[in-house]
């Protein structure tokens, strides 16, 4: 800076004069001799080697377009893209119409016409882009990171929204890279390879920004930002970017991450798209598959609202917001449907999001092992409740409760629910537990062991969703289980499609064989119901005898069964 500065205040500038024609040459060096210090050369190969000599010292090259060995398109266009000689600015000599709109297109500064204009004019043309280019440097040491060139943040962010002013809030891409466990880069490489791998990252940023309009920054150590007028065409082609960068890295060691927002039209600020380009990369992280990813709304509302549910589980819990509904079980063997049991199933009154049905969260719970202390939860009141009823109407509604996969993982299962039932003094032949048929084919020999074990000790087994899973029949011929709970696909669809009717038939079969009695649930209507009992099914749970009721309600259908 402190060099620039001083070269303003008035020492001798540089110009190298780049032509072919050793009389155009004289005449241009003649012209501008008084002012500068002038260097020549006639073709662009010796050009390139005294600009890099130079490259500190030269304030501009005038450059002929034509001329043998390396023309002057070539080496504008090469100086252009190096980082280094970039901001040396380049006049053109030319004597064709068009040209000069080419090669300003290119990133000539400006351009000069052969025959030659007036020497006042030349000399006037040349101060001015110096000038230009002088200042404009002081600008840019600043707002441009040194080693890539790109912008910095600040720089970027404020551009970024004055493009976005500029052009009234026209569509804008955002894309997030970065590169894969960069640290471990520079720590196995050092320093300087990893230098090298993000210049050779800013280079190619800087060539699609160049290329497709836009701006790019370096924003943190290793990661960079991209904003660019949207385009689905660009964005379909960004995975062809990557490999080219890969490649041009070329070390398969180093891979970078692309996280884009693509303009959908909703008018958010800069910072916005940038907060969701770098939420679909991060998604990224240690993926070893992908490395693309498009920022979808949706999916975010989604993942928002799954972690708003898990940071609230325990508030919840603490706060009663969570209560056990139960459904009614009647055996139909008889004449009349008698009420025999109940299911416990979870209701959640969120603050917020009113009642949320367990659909939207038990498998949420199940993925992070919250299910347990939840479960748990379920388990007490459900046994608490089955005393309540006990002391109050003097008989006994078993109520089954649902066990998780991942509680069967539990080492002190056994111990848990033994606990739940001696303090609430109840036996354990009381509290019915539902397993999921799933949980058995998924690591049977684990669950099959722990099963044994419960019944050992008197619960007893409900194979729930039975149909859904993938038992085989040898498997379930030696299945602990004590009763068989039928998918309720099956019943959904059972006075329509006969093939389902048969299939339902066919697993009482099989529950006869187990000498286990059967329960079809989600059962909604009379004609389900009758089809169920013609084909020897023993409990029937659904809407169509109630739906899962709070307790007091409950209540009142257990006093009605006793009038
Ligand atoms: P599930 O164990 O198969 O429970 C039966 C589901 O069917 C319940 O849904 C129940 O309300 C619903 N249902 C009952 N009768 C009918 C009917 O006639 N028609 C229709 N369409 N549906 C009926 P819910 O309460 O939404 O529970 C969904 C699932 O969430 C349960 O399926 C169970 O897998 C799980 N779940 C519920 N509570 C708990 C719990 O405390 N712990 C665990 N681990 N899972 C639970
Ligand atoms: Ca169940
Ligand atoms: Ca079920």
């Amino acid at each position: 800076m402190q060099e620039l500065l001083e070269r303003k205040k008035g020492f001798r500038r540089s110009i190298l004069i780049v032509d072919d024609d050793h009389i155009a040459r004289e005449i241009l060096g003649k012209m501008l001799e008084d002012q500068y210090e002038v260097s020549y050369a006639e073709n662009g190969v010796k050009a390139l080697d005294i600009i890099k000599r130079d490259k500190l010292k030269l304030s501009l090259v005038i450059l002929d377009l034509h001329m043998p060995q390396m023309d002057g398109y070539s080496l504008l266009k090469l100086l252009r893209s190096d980082n280094e000689l970039r901001r040396i600015p380049i006049i053109v000599l030319t004597s064709e119409k068009g040209a000069e709109v080419e090669s300003l297109k290119i990133g000539a500064a400006d351009f000069i016409t052969k025959p030659f204009d007036m020497p006042e004019v030349i000399c006037a043309r040349v101060g001015h882009s110096i000038e230009l280019a002088e200042d404009s440097i002081i600008i840019h040491e600043t707002e441009r990171d040194e080693l890539t060139g790109l912008f910095h943040k600040e720089f970027f962010f404020q551009y970024g929204k004055r493009l976005d002013e500029l052009n009234n809030n026209m569509p804008m891409d955002a894309v997030v890279v970065d590169i894969n466990r960069f640290h471990v880069v520079n720590e196995l490489y050092g320093r300087s390879y990893g230098d090298l791998v993000l210049k050779t990252i800013g280079d190619s940023l800087h060539e699609l920004v160049s290329e497709n309009g836009g701006l790019a920054c370096r924003r943190d150590n290793d990661q960079f930002c991209i904003y660019l007028p949207h385009s689905d065409e660009l964005i379909n082609k960004l995975p062809q970017y990557i490999a080219a960068i890969d490649e041009r890295i070329n070390d398969s060691n180093i891979s970078l991450r692309f996280g884009v927002y693509s303009d959908d039209g909703s008018e958010k600020c800069m910072e916005h798209r940038f907060d969701c380009a770098r939420l679909a990369c991060r998604k990224l992280r240690n993926s070893y598959v992908s490395c693309f990813a498009l920022y979808n709304n949706e999916q975010h509302c989604k993942e928002l609202y799954a972690e708003k549910l898990i940071n609230d589980m325990d508030k919840a819990l603490s706060e009663k917001q969570f209560m056990v509904y139960y459904q009614p079980k009647y055996s139909i063997k008889g004449d009349r449907p008698q009420l025999s049991s109940a299911e416990a199933l979870i209701r959640w009154s969120h603050p917020e999001y009113g009642m949320i049905s367990p659909g939207q969260f038990i498998s949420l719970f199940e993925e992070n092992g919250l299910i347990q202390k939840l479960d748990r939860f379920v388990w007490n009141e459900a046994a608490a409740q089955i005393k309540l009823w006990k002391d109050k109407y003097g008989i006994d509604i078993p109520v089954s409760v649902n066990v998780s996969r991942v509680d069967m993982f539990n080492a002190h299962l056994a111990e848990i629910l033994e606990n739940i039932t001696k303090q609430n003094g109840l036996d354990n032949t009381e509290l019915l537990l539902e397993i999921t048929e799933s949980a058995y084919t998924d690591d049977s020999e684990q669950i099959i062991e722990t099963v044994n074990k419960l019944r050992g000790l008197g619960f007893r087994i409900e194979m729930d969703d039975f149909g859904s899973g993938y038992s085989s029949l040898n498997m379930l011929t030696s299945l602990p289980i004590d009763a068989l709970k039928l998918d309720m696909k099956f019943i959904k669809v059972i006075c329509e499609n006969p093939k389902s009717a048969r299939l339902v038939g066919i697993m009482i079969d099989i529950a006869r064989l187990l000498e286990v009695p059967v329960i079809a649930e989600g059962v909604e209507t009379e004609e389900q119901m009758e089809l169920l009992k013609k084909l020897g099914c023993d409990i029937i749970q659904g809407y169509y005898f109630s739906k899962p009721l709070p307790p007091e309600e409950f209540g009142a259908l257990i006093e009605k069964e006793l009038r």
